[in-house]
């Protein structure tokens, strides 16, 4: 494990993504190292190159992010869209700690999205600005298999307890149910745990399939199997999915869904 530090021009980057308007990465790679990341067909250089192994840690982000945020129009930042803002090297460097702070005192939205527990260390800061900051938890299934794919990131039952412990601090917490993966989480009884965890947490659920990508897909292959996600599974799953949130009484959202509606927002203000 491998941790080199940089210096960069630019914090805030136009998002792709259309429920966001910036996207803010305060690292290159993640060492959490999950074999199904859509971000190592993102990730250029030695973190893209050795996936888990090598990050690059953006040392004076904090400085350009207060220039910046001075500077541009405030909207919906996501942090973070290729990388996780929790990662262990966030225990020292503080990044993303510092950025949700700058933000939110400019007006800024911040929807976090993370693998790791270490985000109740900030609890503090997602009370004080709990208008302007989500959080998101990605929790792919609640069973220890997780570590099969996700080999770093915390326990999935750590993240359980980081969701519940927002919930009750009152912030706007959200669960990633994502991706599912084909004979991996898509069983009913492994959604169905994670519905249970949305439900009793009062947090909105979020679920997507997995998207194949070539250097994601490859490593998927070499590290666990061959992975087919047709149309015929994800209309299978999908229909098991809200079948058990409307049985629980779960608020649940098909991702896909939700950026037709935030991309329609950001075209036409509908
Ligand atoms: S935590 Fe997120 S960014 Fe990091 S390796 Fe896993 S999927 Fe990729």
């Amino acid at each position: 494990m491998k941790i080199y530090e940089i210096r960069v021009k630019r914090a805030l980057a136009p998002s792709g993504l259309p429920e966001y308007d910036y996207a803010l990465n305060p690292y290159v790679g993640c060492l959490h190292g999950c074999h199904y990341c859509y971000a190592i067909d993102m990730t250029r250089g030695l973190p893209g190159k050795m996936w888990g192994e090598v990050v690059y840690v953006k040392t004076n982000l904090l400085e350009v992010l207060k220039r910046e945020a001075a500077k541009y129009r405030p909207g919906v930042v996501g942090l973070s869209t290729i990388t996780d803002p929790y990662q262990p090297p966030e225990a020292k460097y503080r990044l993303s700690r510092g950025a949700i702070e700058i933000l939110a005192e400019a007006g800024f939205h911040v929807s976090v999205q993370t693998k790791s527990g270490m985000a109740v260390r900030d609890l503090d800061l997602f009370v004080k600005y709990r208008d302007r900051v989500d959080v998101g938890v990605t929790i792919t299934t609640l069973r220890d298999k997780a570590r099969i794919l996700e080999p770093l990131a915390s326990h999935p039952l750590a993240r359980a307890r980081t969701v519940e412990k927002l919930a009750e601090a009152g912030v706007r917490v959200w669960i990633f149910l994502g991706p599912i993966i084909p004979g991996f989480n898509d069983s009913p009884g492994d959604i169905e745990e994670v519905v249970e965890l949305a439900h009793s947490t009062g947090a909105e659920l979020i679920y997507d399939r997995y998207r194949p990508k070539p250097l994601a897909d490859a490593r998927l292959a070499a590290q666990y199997r061959q992975v087919r996600a047709g149309e015929e599974w994800w209309a299978r799953v999908k229909k098991t999915v809200e079948e058990i949130c409307a049985r629980i009484g779960a608020k649940c959202t098909d991702a896909e869904e939700e950026w037709r509606s935030a991309r329609r927002r950001k075209r036409y203000g509908v």
